[in-house]
């Protein structure tokens, strides 16, 4: 393990995209972007991410669908998965943790919070593992 963890964001929107790398950025996270699903899970195959932030509406696929793939690569299978959603519906924090996300942020970030808000969910996967 060497460096600051190394967060993959998978967002077709660039605004939205530019705005989750530049606040990880400066954050000190490291960062990786794909617009695509299919993009995404090659670059978490070959990069295998400490994290993945998943927009639930890619052109090529769902988010549901994306992590199903993740989940299926041995590379990437135990990775968390954080649901990026612009749906403001009360229950879809239970149904994206239901189908296995690890985590849900609501789209748009919270600029202050979002950073915390990663390292809560790399604090867990840690927690896990010691
Ligand atoms: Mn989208």
């Amino acid at each position: 393990m060497t460096g600051e963890p190394l967060v993959l964001i998978v967002e077709d929107n660039p605004r939205n995209l530019k705005l989750a790398r530049d606040l990880l950025d400066y954050a000190g996270y490291r960062t990786l972007t794909a617009t695509t699903a299919e993009d995404g899970i090659e670059l978490a195959r070959s990069h295998r991410p400490d994290v993945v932030l998943m927009d639930v509406q890619l052109p090529d696929m769902d988010g549901v669908s994306a992590l199903g793939r993740l989940r299926a690569e041995a590379a990437c299978a135990a990775v968390p998965v954080v649901a990026v959603t612009a749906f403001a519906m009360k229950d879809d924090a239970a149904r994206f943790l239901a189908v296995g996300f690890d985590a849900y942020i609501e789209k748009p970030v919270d600029v202050r919070a979002f950073p915390a808000q990663i390292a809560a969910v790399l604090a867990r996967r840690h927690g896990a593992r010691a």
